[in-house]
């Protein structure tokens, strides 16, 4: 019986309540009325349910999809602005005890090598990535009790935040880890993580099982409720996604809004953030052998409506899209992208590894993170290094207040652009710079608070002399 309150996975991504709404759309997607109820609701900009937004999805007009593109931007305006943030992956090791037939660190791959950094290569690697300019990362590896247990994860967290090379530090670490216990989930909270990030894969149980046929993560409960587990150890920002492409796109959206009301209706607040990754090609993986693959199209709506459903929650996609349709996404709603990504474990800085033989999957977008840079302010963002409402304490519902207060232009569109700042001294390529400075410029005149202004042109200057790390 579908309960979003309920703390049974089955309860609150009830698979019957995922075909009701689905066969709800279907039954309602050409009727005006209705669609027009949905639409003028989404209008105001506190988000719609999951059959609401189902029902958007499901609907072809392209005169509709006209108006839910429209919406999709006019909502990340109004609650992220011009705002992108950059973070970047970083692959601890891929040893793995799972049997995911979609990756390819599974543990009947045999031929794939397998790594795991030493606390002295993490190091190198952290290095390697804050001469890029890096201040935000997000560590994976495979699940492996005996080669990388927490202890292992711990203690590298502690090194990437130890690691201070010229101006470089990495100031906020989200962990992207197999689902584990709530002391495991409190361990991490006291290490300082941002958010935790777990991909459901799919919400379809019966495919789950079939997709995970092996090791600890084809228990579908355990990982389903896994967000339960890290707000009950602490833990306020959850990051959720699925991986389009297993299942049926309509089932995983539906599901997954489902998932977002469910944290909402427990701990009172939604998810950090949504991931929206497609199965890629990878050593060992061909992902022609997933029937459910999406088009470009259809990916880009899936994103559309999400933003509309989901108005407070920041949306990221990866280096697993080339940069035209992250082009197309950052214009939908999209508020995080990855920039100069490796997926091999030490691929940022050992030669031997960027032959990606390690690679979990193949990257589309190859550029360096200065190509992205400019390419973002060039499409009229601003790309941000902010981490400050993690560092201020501003998690789970204060964050959400925050977004939900209007406050972002004078509280995260500053730290963006001092963030910014700190790149183009220390970063920037010349070209990027000089396009950098001149964004700087006309941006600060949109900052309503006198004060506010005055304090960051201020710092601006502060920073352009050489001192860092001023944030509001
Ligand atoms: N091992 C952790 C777990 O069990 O959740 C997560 C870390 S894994 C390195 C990060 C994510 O990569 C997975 O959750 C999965 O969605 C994604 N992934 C795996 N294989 C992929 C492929 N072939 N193409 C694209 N993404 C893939």
């Amino acid at each position: 019986m579908y309960d979003p309150k309920s703390l049974k996975a089955e309860e609150f991504i009830d698979h019957q309540e995922v075909l009701d709404s689905l066969a709800w759309a279907d039954a309602h997607k050409n009727d005006s009325k209705e669609i027009d109820r949905v639409l003028e609701k989404a209008r105001l900009h506190k988000g719609l349910s999951h059959r609401e937004a189902s029902l958007l999805l499901a609907c072809d007009d392209p005169g509709v999809e006209k108006q839910i593109f429209e919406l999709a931007k006019e909502i990340k305006q109004a609650y992220y602005g011009n705002r992108i943030v950059l973070f970047a992956p970083l692959y601890l090791s891929n040893y793995c005890v799972n049997g995911c037939v979609y990756c390819p660190y599974h543990y009947n791959n045999k031929h794939i090598p397998r790594v795991k950094l030493t606390q002295e290569q993490i190091a190198r690697e952290v290095t390697a990535l804050q001469d890029m300019g890096h201040k935000r990362l997000a560590i994976e590896t495979g699940e492996d009790p005996v080669n990388c247990p927490i202890e292992y994860v711990l203690e590298s967290i502690k090194t990437i935040y130890s690691v201070k090379h010229r101006n470089g530090a990495i100031r906020r670490v989200n962990v992207n880890i197999a689902a584990t216990t709530v002391e495991n989930y409190r361990k991490l909270k006291d290490a300082g993580i941002g958010t935790y990030i777990l991909f459901q894969e799919t919400y379809h149980k019966e495919s789950y099982e079939q997709l995970h046929p092996t090791g600890p993560k084809h228990n579908y409960a355990y990982h389903t409720e896994a967000m339960d587990r890290a707000m009950d150890g602490g833990i306020d920002d959850v990051g959720l996604g699925v991986l389009f492409g297993l299942e049926l796109y309509r089932y995983e959206f539906a599901a997954l809004l489902m998932h977002a009301e469910h944290l909402e209706a427990v701990h009172g607040v939604g998810p950090h953030t949504i991931s929206f990754p497609r199965i890629k090609h990878a050593d060992d993986i061909d992902p022609n052998a997933f029937d459910n693959s999406i088009s470009d199209d259809i990916f880009c709506k899936i994103i559309a409506c999400a933003r509309v459903a989901v108005p407070y929650t920041g949306m990221i996609i990866s280096t697993r899209e080339s940069a035209d349709v992250r082009a197309r996404a950052l214009e939908l709603g999209i508020s995080q992208i990855s920039g100069a990504s490796r997926t091999s474990v030490g691929g940022y800085c050992d030669p031997e590894r960027t032959d990606e033989s390690s690679a979990q999957f193949d990257v589309s977008d190859r550029r360096t993170l200065d190509e992205v840079i400019c390419w973002l302010m060039k499409l009229g963002f601003v790309p941000s290094f902010c981490t400050a409402c993690y560092r201020e304490g501003r998690t789970g519902d204060r964050f959400m207040s925050l977004c939900k207060s209007n406050q972002i232009l004078n509280c995260c569109h500053p730290n963006a652009l001092m963030t910014l700042k700190e790149y183009l001294e220390d970063y920037a390529s010349p070209v990027t710079k000089l396009v950098g400075d001149k964004l700087i410029t006309s941006e600060m005149t949109k900052i309503p608070n006198e004060k506010i202004r005055a304090f960051v042109e201020k710092n601006l200057v502060k920073i352009s002399e050489g001192e860092r790390d001023f944030r509001i």
